[in-house]
Order: structure tokens, then sequence, then C-alpha cells
């Protein structure tokens, strides 16, 4: 259930809502995989420093926006707009459709949420739907849009599937003006009767690539009809191709872009971290991690020679198709252990840091940092592996708790 107090779901205002969203956060990462811990402070620390390069034009208070919505920004510590955010929430307040392009963790959420929200507080017609791809996303947007809504009265309902329908149709009937979710479970809403979308005039679609890639454009399409015209779009990605582009622009409405890519792959990847108690528990959670459902090509790290090797065996020995790479090895086994892993004849390949650098396997989905790596720059070195060609990878280091 997203939220537990009925008085707690009326408005984005209130007390305990971050620890209402903060729990069911936690719930959705651990998954049956151990305990995750998003490390996103950290790795993002690294990702601002980057930003800090770029000379913003604005302050958020030059923008022409709503003054609780200064506030609130002004609350959280947001002095300084991101580069996508100093660009795009102009135009985005000036009536443009967006399309937006940066890399994951750079301020996407606060760039569309300003002029979304200002549209609303401005307009009490208006209405929004956004929708992401993945659950955990589309809670993380709705605890950032609450923080940014604070004590504005606007009521927002989050649409996600692996939750019990009960709560979100008694949201529903309390007539939402944002509708946050996922596409599976909109459209579910849409075909039930509980969710009319015809009033809505603002849309905003998140890593729009993966949604008119992963089996959703019909979802997507679908839920895209039953949206008002006219209405403002605005969609957002780390990349955009032709497919993607062309796609967009059948659904909008001469969208302005703004790319503000970085070269960094790692932003492309989610990070988060696996503790473990002891030997046995750390090699049962990197199982439970392997069979999980997303998890497709796996590189993992792993500090010496001899401990890829064990480790290499002990996945073998339970079943998984896996090879190791390392210095230890001839070329020739290393070459032969890297052409089986990319035409995933494995699908799981050990590593130290030496053999691993370079290695560019377009589809792998996660690095896993089975030991912490030496410095931070190994650590970006491997996390890059994965989420490459404009994927989005996932990277998962197991932390001694
Ligand atoms: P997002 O890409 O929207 O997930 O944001 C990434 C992280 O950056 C989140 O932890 C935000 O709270 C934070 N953030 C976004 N915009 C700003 C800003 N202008 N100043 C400081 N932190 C920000």
């Amino acid at each position: 259930m997203p939220y537990n107090s009925q008085a707690r779901r009326r408005s984005f205002g209130g007390n305990n809502r971050f620890r209402s969203n903060n729990r069911n956060k936690t719930r959705n990462m651990v998954k049956g995989r151990g305990q995750y811990i998003d490390p996103a402070k950290f790795v993002r620390e690294a990702t601002f420093k980057e930003e800090e390069k770029y000379e913003s034009t604005h302050n958020f208070s030059d923008f022409n926006a709503h003054q609780l919505i200064k506030d609130n920004l002004h609350a959280k510590g947001y002095e300084i707009p991101s580069p996508i955010q100093d660009q795009t929430i102009p135009l985005g307040l000036g009536g443009s459709d967006v399309i937006g392009i940066a890399n994951t963790g750079t301020g996407k959420t606060a760039a569309f949420s300003v002029p979304v929200l200002n549209k609303l507080l401005k307009n009490p017609h208006s209405k929004a739907l956004i929708v992401a791809p993945t659950r955990e996303l589309a809670q993380q947007i709705e605890e950032e849009m609450r923080s940014i809504a604070k004590n504005s009265g606007l009521f927002g309902v989050l649409l996600i599937g692996g939750t019990p329908m009960g709560p979100q149709l008694r949201d529903l009937r309390l007539k939402p003006r944002v509708v946050i979710g996922t596409p599976g479970r909109i459209k579910d809403h849409l075909e039930r009767g509980t969710l009319h979308l015809s009033t809505f005039d603002q849309v905003v679609l998140d890593e729009v690539d993966r949604m008119l890639d992963m089996g959703f454009l019909p979802d997507m399409q679908f839920i895209l009809d039953n949206l008002k015209t006219p209405r403002q779009s605005f969609f957002f990605s780390a990349t955009m191709d032709d497919r993607v582009r062309k796609l967009i622009s059948t659904f909008s409405t001469e969208p302005v872009t703004v790319s503000v890519k970085t070269s960094d792959t790692s932003d492309n990847v989610h990070q988060n971290v696996v503790h473990f108690s002891d030997k046995n528990d750390k090699i049962e959670k990197l199982h439970e991690a392997l069979v999980s459902d997303n998890v497709k090509k796996v590189i993992i790290f792993d500090e010496t020679q001899r401990s890829v090797e064990r480790l290499n065996q002990e996945l073998a020995d339970r079943g998984f198709a896996t090879d190791a790479i390392h210095g230890g090895k001839s070329q020739g086994q290393r070459q032969r252990a890297l052409h089986k892993f990319k035409k995933s004849d494995i699908d799981i390949l050990v590593a130290t840091d030496v053999a691993a650098r370079g290695i560019d396997v377009s589809d792998i989905t996660h690095v896993i940092n089975y030991a912490i790596p030496q410095t931070y720059e190994d650590y970006t070195h491997r996390v890059g592996r994965a989420g490459r060609a404009g994927k989005i990878g996932h990277a998962l280091t197991f932390i001694s708790r």
C-alpha cells in the first residue's frame, strides 16, 4: 500500500510522508535480494562535482514560478539550478514541449516538476500525468514532487504495480490533479474506467527511451491517446536515438530539445550496495542477486587471481554459466572467455580489475563489486562496464556489515 493514512494521502504537504515513502522504497529495493542501501549521495556527489563547472544562468529565484515552489526548493537546499534545470525550466514555464537529454541523477525530476507544478498552481483546471518505467523511479518522482509542492494542497496519486488496488482506487475517487505511475498500472486503471485522463493537459515521460522500447510502446500509445489535446509534454532521457525522436514527434508539438549530457557512463548506472554479515551470507546474497529477473549479463569483480578462480568455481558448482579472466590466464584463455561472454554462451564473467579494463560488451546489465575497489577511479571504470550504448545498467557493491 503506497500510503497508509488517508489523511496523509490528501495533499502533497504533510508530516510523516517521507517515512511512509522511504519505507516503501526500501521494501521495493529489497525484493528478496538481501539488504540494499542506496548510496546515491556518495555516488551523486561525484556527478555534482562535475556539474559545478557549469555556470548556471539563473538562480531559482529568477524563475517566473509560484513563490511556494521557490520556497520549497530553498527549503530543500536547492540554490543553483543544475544544467538541465537551468535550461529546461524556463522553456517549460513558457509553455513549450521539452525534450531533456541528461544523465540520470542530474536533477531531471525538479526540471519537470517546477513547470508542471507551477501550472497546476496557477491554473485550477490543469492536471498532470507523470509516467516512469519502474516502480522505484515513480516512487522517487512522487517523493520529490511532494516536497516541491509542500503545503500547496495539491493532491497526487501513485499508481504502480505490485501494490494493492484498494488504496489507489480510493485515491482516484478523490480526483487527483497529479497522477504518477508506471505504464502497466496506469493502463489497467484506464481499462477499468477508474482513471480518466481526458482533462489531463500536462504529461511527463521520464526515461522515455526505455518506455518506448521495453515493450511499453503499445501501452504508452494507449495512455497518450487518452490525454487532452492540446497539452504540454516533457520527455526526459539519458539517450535519444532517431527512432525515439520520431515517436516523440508523433505525440508532441514542436518540442525544444535540450541536451546537457556528459560523457561519464557511470551516470547511466543505478548504483546500490549489498550488506553481508559473513562469507556464507555473502555468497548466498550473490546467488540471490544473480537469479533475480533483471540480471541478464554480469561482470563480477573480485580482488585477486585466486579469489577470482575460487568464486568462478563456486558459481560453476552452483550451476551458473560462468568463466573467469585474470592476469594469471593466457591471452588465448582470456579471449575465449570474453568471446563466450560476448556471444552470451556464458552470462557471468568473474574478473580482476586489470583484466576487465576496456571490456566493452554493450549488453552487460550488471556490475557486481564482490570486493570493494581500491580507488574511486577503479570503481568508475568497473561501473562503466554496465549502462553502455545508452542503456541503463546496474552496479551492486558488497559491503561487510
Ligand atoms: P534526480 O536526477 O532528479 O533524481 O536528482 C538527483 C539528486 O540531485 C537528488 O538527490 C536531488 O535531490 C538532487 N538535486 C536535484 N536538483 C538539485 C539542485 N538544484 N541542487 C541540489 N541538489 C539537487
